[in-house]
Parts: C-alpha cells; sequence; structure tokens
C-alpha cells in the first residue's frame, strides 16, 4: 500500500520515501505515513479544516481503491461527522446559450462564487435524476464520500469554470457537444437539455489553477477550449500566450481576449488528411521542443494524445513544476445507447 501511495501521489504532491515511512506534501499540507506491525499509521497536518477533509477524503478514497478486494479497515482517530461536503455548492441554471454551433454555453447562480474566483478552476458537476430531489453526497465515517445511488444516483462529470460573473453570482460552464451515433453523451446532453430553474451540484473547485508564468503555450481542444480561454482572460498584463487549439472548423473558433499578448493558432479538423492522427499531440511537443525546458507548459486533450505530450517532457526532464498537462476525456470510453 505504502508503495501504491508513493507511486499514484508523486503526480500531485512532493513525496519524501524511506523504507517504512512517507511523507506526502500536497497544496492541502502534509501527510506522514508510517507502516508499523502491518499498519498504516496515518498522520495529516493541515492549514485548515476545510484542507484537512480534503486530504482526507483523498486519501481514504485512494487507500480503499488500492486494496482492491483485500480487507480493509480506517479509522480515524477525530469522528468524521456524516456532514455534507464543504465545497459541494447546489447552484441554479439561469440561461443557456450557443456560443459556437458546437459548444454551449450554461450559466448558474451560486450562493457563494468566492471560492471560484481565481485559483483552482475545475469542478466535477452532479446532474441530478430527472425528476427527483436532490440527494447529495455526504461523508461516511472512515473519510469516504458515501455517493447517492438507486433512484438518486448522481451523474458526475468533470468541467472547468469558464467565467466567474461576481456581480450577478453566476458562474459559466462552457459544454462541448460531441454527438456520438450509438453512445450517450449524458454530460453533453444535460447542456442541451437544461432548463432555467434546474438546480446542479457543483463539487469543487479543485486540481488545474491558473498557471503563473510571463510566457505561457497553451495546447487543447475542444474540452480545454473553456479552460484556455479562462487562463488567457485572466492572466497578468503582459503575459505572452501561444495557443494551439484543436477544433472541428472555423465555425468553432472563438474570439479571446486578453491583458496578455495572445498568438492562437486554429487547426481545423476537417481539414486534415484522411487517417491523420494525434495532429494536436504532435503540434504541441512541436512547441515543447522549440520551448526552454523551464517554460510553463499547459496541455489538456484526449487520453494517448496527453500521455504521448507527456512522455515527451519526461524524457527532455522538463521540470515538473512547470507543467500541466492533463487528459480531458478517454477516445471510445462511452456507453452503448
Ligand atoms: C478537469 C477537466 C475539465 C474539463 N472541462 C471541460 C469543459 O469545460 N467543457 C467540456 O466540454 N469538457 C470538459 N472536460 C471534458 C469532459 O469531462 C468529457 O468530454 C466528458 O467525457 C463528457 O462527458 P459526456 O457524458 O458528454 O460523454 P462520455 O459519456 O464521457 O463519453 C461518451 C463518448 O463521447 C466521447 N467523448 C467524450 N468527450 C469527448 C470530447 N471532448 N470530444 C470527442 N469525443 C468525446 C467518448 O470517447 C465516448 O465515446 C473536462 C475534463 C476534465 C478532466
Amino acid at each position: 500500500m505504502l508503495e501504491e501511495i508513493c507511486k499514484h501521489f508523486v503526480e500531485h504532491a512532493e513525496v519524501l520515501r524511506n523504507a517504512n515511512h512517507a511523507m506526502l506534501k500536497s497544496s492541502f499540507g502534509t501527510a506522514s505515513i508510517r507502516l508499523q506491525d502491518r499498519k498504516l499509521l496515518i498522520d495529516l497536518n493541515c492549514r485548515s479544516e476545510h484542507g484537512l477533509q480534503m486530504f482526507r477524503t483523498s486519501l481514504a478514497e485512494h487507500l480503499f481503491y488500492f486494496a482492491g478486494e483485500t480487507d480493509f479497515d480506517l479509522e480515524w482517530s477525530q469522528p468524521v461527522s456524516a456532514a455534507l461536503l464543504p465545497n459541494l455548492h447546489e447552484v441554479t441554471v439561469t440561461g443557456v446559450e450557443d456560443v459556437t454551433p458546437h459548444m454551449r454555453r450554461v450559466k448558474v447562480r451560486c450562493a457563494d462564487v468566492g471560492p471560484f474566483i481565481g485559483g483552482d478552476m475545475h469542478v466535477r458537476i452532479l446532474v441530478l435524476p430527472k425528476g427527483r430531489q436532490p440527494v447529495w453526497p455526504r461523508y461516511r465515517e472512515n473519510g469516504r464520500i458515501a455517493w447517492p445511488d438507486g433512484e438518486d444516483e448522481l451523474l458526475v462529470r468533470a468541467y472547468t469554470i469558464r467565467a466567474v460573473d461576481v456581480e450577478r453570482e453566476e458562474l459559466w460552464i462552457d459544454f462541448f457537444q460531441h454527438p456520438m451515433p450509438g453512445v450517450t453523451t449524458p454530460g453533453a446532453d444535460f447542456a442541451s437539455n437544461c432548463q432555467i430553474g434546474d438546480r446542479l451540484g457543483l463539487l469543487g473547485p479543485g486540481s488545474g489553477g491558473l498557471p503563473v508564468s510571463s510566457r505561457i503555450p497553451l495546447v487543447g481542444d475542444e474540452s480545454a477550449l473553456p479552460a484556455i480561454a479562462r487562463i488567457i482572460a485572466e492572466v497578468a498584463p503582459g503575459t505572452q500566450i501561444e495557443a494551439i487549439i484543436e477544433v472541428e472548423d472555423s465555425r468553432e473558433e472563438q474570439s479571446l481576449s486578453t491583458e496578455g499578448t495572445l498568438k492562437v493558432r486554429w487547426l481545423h479538423r476537417k481539414a486534415y488528411a484522411p487517417g491523420a492522427q494525434h495532429v494536436l499531440a504532435q503540434q504541441a511537443k512541436a512547441a515543447i521542443i522549440a520551448s526552454s525546458p523551464h517554460t510553463f507548459v499547459w496541455v489538456a486533450c484526449e487520453k494517448e494524445e496527453a500521455r504521448s505530450v507527456r512522455s515527451l517532457l519526461k524524457s527532455r526532464k522538463h521540470d515538473k513544476k512547470s507543467m500541466y498537462v492533463a487528459w480531458y476525456w478517454e477516445r471510445d470510453a462511452g456507453q452503448s445507447v
């Protein structure tokens, strides 16, 4: 287990390891994990109660995942109350509009937009089953999340807060419409079917903070376009941005405003040669090769493409703190209708 924890958390935290002990330093605080008499003794030291809850839950979820089918118990010295998650926001749809033919913007009213300003920009949307009153997730005693099931099961998908309208207390989320014959697309469908007044849960914000650097190459497809647009809109004046964005055709291009200097190269999938593959990843790699190992690199796209960009960065020993490479979707991962 200790091995698994270290291997996994190296992507998210600074990990220090010796034979029977691991220390994880994350944005929430530190976790000291000691192996003793076939038990793991975990000490969490966090900057805030909120951070403590988040770190405890993250460790609990991972530990049970690593334990798999093996019997595994987890007890915390301070009891975990069955409270709602502190980063859960119930929001209400206030508007829906098409930004481009395949990008639909949903605006939601949120009682507390404060946590969404600056900082992390990703959320998990929790879509209620049709006609059901909300039953939101709570904590279990072992720190894991108890998700509602059966008729109350929620649809969960990761999305980006495209913009925060503080005056109107609204958050904007842009949903790429990617219809797939024979496959359900429930996340995208939420945006195409939702009505003003519909309720939605947002869990977050978390992960994927706004990068701070004087020069940032940004690379992504439509799923990353909301994040790219937000970064461009919120960078410090003078930041140099070079964006490579892959969309279907020119009708999917968006106008992007910034206080930095911006060069955008739009790639049109429709114009690719038949059979062309991983064009975006190739363009990302060319941009990386042309930049220094300390340039902050931001890439988000399909799983295989993101993985190939990550391995190039690894082979070039690119500074880990100067990169955000994430896969936002997985090809052929859908459920048949
Ligand atoms: C941190 C993070 C932030 C994200 N932010 C956004 C965002 O702001 N806006 C946004 O639109 N997406 C965003 N995504 C991507 C989004 O979560 C996925 O596209 C998700 O799979 C959509 O769910 P779905 O129910 O529509 O389709 P799924 O049920 O997940 O998949 C159904 C089928 O559609 C295909 N598919 C899924 N996504 C895409 C795609 N983007 N392009 C082509 N085919 C696809 C799958 O391969 C599958 O065959 C984000 C992802 C992450 C991890």
